[in-house]
């Protein structure tokens, strides 16, 4: 009897788990499982003057957060570029910036 209520508890322990991750946390989760797969550049591909190319690498995306509805739109390879913290800083903070490095790096985002 004592086991059951273990397993019970265990059971209700894990949809509460997932009630809290929710849509967005498992598609991020799904995202992040992607970019695994992905054969992505271990070094920062902007190159921004002060870039510390091999370190403190980080995924920066063509729009915001916030554009992107699915897992697959986020792990799109037009839409993520790999970036030092520095570039990564530099491009978040400068929309035409951004623009001009997807669109030199992966070409226009409609083609
Ligand atoms: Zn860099």
């Amino acid at each position: 009897m004592v086991r059951n209520a273990e397993r019970k508890d265990k059971t209700i322990m894990r949809r509460k788990a997932l009630k809290r991750i929710g849509k967005k946390g498992l598609e991020n989760l799904k995202y992040k499982a992607l970019l695994k797969e992905m054969d992505l550049p271990q070094r920062c591909e902007v190159g921004l003057s002060g870039c510390m190319i091999g370190l403190f690498l980080t995924v920066a995306h063509r729009h915001k957060r916030s554009h992107y509805k699915t897992a697959e739109e986020l792990a799109d390879i037009k839409q993520i570029i790999i970036a030092c913290t520095l570039c990564h800083d530099t491009i978040e903070n400068d929309k035409e910036l951004t623009e001009s490095v997807f669109n030199k790096l992966r070409g226009d985002e409609q083609n």
